[in-house]
């Protein structure tokens, strides 16, 4: 049966090895359902660079636009690094954020009970945390104007970011993270740096002004230096965490610690037509082409675009409820791994996960 067209796009590094993991799982539940997932693959990143000499090639862009949804696994790599940001293989995965209008970029964090151990931080520090960070996603330092190297006469350079959000693209983001909470804990605490930046200033007002429309959800402000601290000191204070972009980056990447590993962590893009899916992580060089990545991450990924983008939502909790499954087995890839659990490579964790799918129906 034709069905959804999903846009698989894999990238660099281990990109490479936890996308077809999570395309599998798909598959899996395509079967069980009936329900048709047409997959195509493009090319983004590093790997594009080599074969197109650009980071999003026209076709691949034509191939995101078109489809229902994007499973995008991670790009860049050291083989890049010299290359100015402009031109790097991290700038494909921004334009397409900002050309499909992408501007909130949903990431939970849970520290599962059978994973507590995996976190270096206290069982009584982790024990129960569950957030959700939404983080904007095409606004703030990373897209701002003006911004460049600028060399004055005697050759002195002077590099600039802009941090700037309108009121638009406040009230836009303020209105997910507000519905995201509702339909949590509805409480949301909006993280700024209002003591120093007319940004957060304005970003406070405006989120005060979208909590008249949301009664019911309790609104709090929190700096973000104090926040990177309580995340690791009293995560479980927290349920839902709206913040711009970079705050959102660097928070979200904290917040790995609370999950166990980088490995753990999915994320959802929405906003525009077309969602897009990917892990947290990047393409992590250290351990590519060696078969031990997480593939969690990626099928997480895979069941919130079931959730998001095809409001599969009961599919999409047979996924989660089949990874826990493997994980409470006492499977764990390296990065997540302890004494007396047993250990397993991408493809293994993969074919785990996609039998417990099976027995999910
Ligand atoms: P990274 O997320 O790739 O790796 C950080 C650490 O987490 C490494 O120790 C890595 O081994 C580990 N890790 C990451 N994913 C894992 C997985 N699935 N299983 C087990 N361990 C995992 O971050 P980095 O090393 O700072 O960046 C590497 C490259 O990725 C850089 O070029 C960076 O720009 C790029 N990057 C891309 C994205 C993206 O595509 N969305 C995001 C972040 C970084």
């Amino acid at each position: 049966m034709a069905g959804w067209k999903i846009a698989v796009l894999p990238g660099d590094g281990v990109g490479q090895e936890v996308t077809p993991e999570a395309v599998r799982v798909l598959t899996t539940v395509g079967k069980a359902t009936g329900v048709g997932f047409e997959f195509e693959q493009g090319i983004v990143g590093g790997a594009a660079i080599d074969a197109h000499g650009t980071p999003l090639p026209p076709a691949t862009f034509d191939l995101c636009r078109k489809a229902n949804a994007i499973l995008f696994g991670a790009v860049g790599g050291p083989k890049w690094d010299h290359l100015i940001p402009d031109q790097r293989p991290e700038r494909g995965l921004l334009i397409l954020r900002k050309e499909l209008d992408l501007f909130a970029n949903l990431r939970p964090a849970t520290c599962f009970p059978m994973l507590v151990d995996a976190s270096p931080l206290k069982r009584s520090v982790v024990e129960g945390t569950d957030l959700m960070v939404v983080r904007e996603l095409t606004g703030g330092l990373y897209f701002g104007e003006p911004r460049g190297v600028e060399e004055d006469a005697d050759g002195h350079r002077r590099a600039i970011n802009t941090m700037a959000y309108t009121e638009r693209e406040i009230e836009r983001v303020a209105r997910v993270g507000f519905d995201v909470a509702r339909k949590r804990k509805k409480r949301l605490t909006s993280v700024d740096k209002a003591n120093v930046l007319v940004v957060s200033q304005l970003w406070r007002e405006v989120l005060v002004r979208v909590s008249k429309e949301f009664p019911d959800v309790t609104l709090d402000h929190v700096l973000v230096d104090n926040c990177a601290m309580a995340l690791v000191g009293r995560p479980t204070q927290f349920d839902t965490i709206v913040t711009e972009n970079m705050f959102g980056d660097i928070l979200s990447d904290e917040a790995a610690i609370l999950a166990g590993s980088m490995g753990m962590l999915p994320s959802a893009s929405l906003g525009g037509a077309v969602g897009l899916y990917e892990p947290v992580h990047g393409s992590a060089p250290d351990i590519a082409g060696q078969g031990i990545a997480n593939p969690i991450a990626a099928i997480f990924s895979a069941a919130m675009l079931l959730r998001y983008s095809l409001n599969m939502v009961q599919d999409a909790d047979r996924v989660d409820a089949a990874v826990l499954r493997v994980l409470e087995q006492g499977y764990r890839t390296g990065d997540i791994a302890s004494p007396g659990t047993k250990r397993a490579g991408t493809k293994e964790m993969g074919d785990l996960i996609v039998r417990a799918v099976e027995e999910q129906y």
